[in-house]
């Protein structure tokens, strides 16, 4: 809670991430104003920031967020020298019902009747297959449950060696994609949510 009024548009809600979308934001899709390039997915198990909790959990179910900028959490859509929202009259439900100054509105709908990749991906889209085969092989929680075998027993060769063949399928899957259908890395983020490897890198401690 701050001691703010109305917006003053610092900009600082749109630098601390991208929204993620619910139902009621399918349309945006739909009518071309956000594309799978603009989106990644938070895929089930993968550690996340939980506003409701005020820390980083395990998501129970998958999320599609609006992406951040390069490397950083920033909005890919927040415009800092303009300190505006590029799809402003367009933009996702989240955004509509924050207000920094009062955060009641958008906690009740934090978790709530959100989209998955099935909701937004065509069922003729070739790469859906991938997608399947890629989220039975490589799930999120396959590899969170090697990690937490591989941090009891220290020495653990068994646990390790499917940790990098998981690790690897999730790679190699990915790689057959991108070469199949010509996928940009954005494109490649919203299909198959971050690499394995690097969702795990903070829990390999
Ligand atoms: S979509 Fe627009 S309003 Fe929402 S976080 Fe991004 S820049 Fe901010």
């Amino acid at each position: 809670m701050t001691s703010k009024t109305h917006c003053i548009r610092c900009g600082t809600c749109c630098q601390k991430g991208g929204p993620t979308l619910h139902n009621k934001d399918k349309k945006l899709i739909l009518e071309g104003h956000i594309g799978y390039h603009h989106l990644i997915t938070i895929r089930k198990g993968e550690p996340a920031f939980n506003p409701l909790s005020n820390q980083l959990e395990p998501v129970l179910h998958e999320l599609v967020k609006v992406a951040g900028k390069g490397k950083t959490w920033a909005c890919i859509f927040y415009d800092e020298k303009k300190a505006s929202c590029d799809i402003y009259k367009h933009r996702p439900l989240e955004c509509r019902l924050l207000t920094c100054w009062d955060t009641s509105k958008i906690l009740t709908v934090i978790a709530k009747d959100t989209l998955a990749r099935a909701d937004i991906i065509n069922p003729t889209d070739p790469v859906l297959k991938l997608v399947k085969t890629h989220e039975k092989k490589c799930s999120v929680t396959k590899a969170v449950t090697l990690i937490s075998t591989l941090k009891k027993k220290n020495d653990d060769s068994n646990s390790l060696t499917k940790l990098k063949t998981l690790f690897q399928q999730d790679i190699d899957i990915r790689t057959k994609a991108v070469s199949e259908f010509k996928l940009s890395l954005a494109v490649e983020l919203f299909y198959f949510g971050r690499p394995l490897f690097k969702i795990m890198n903070p829990l390999r401690g």
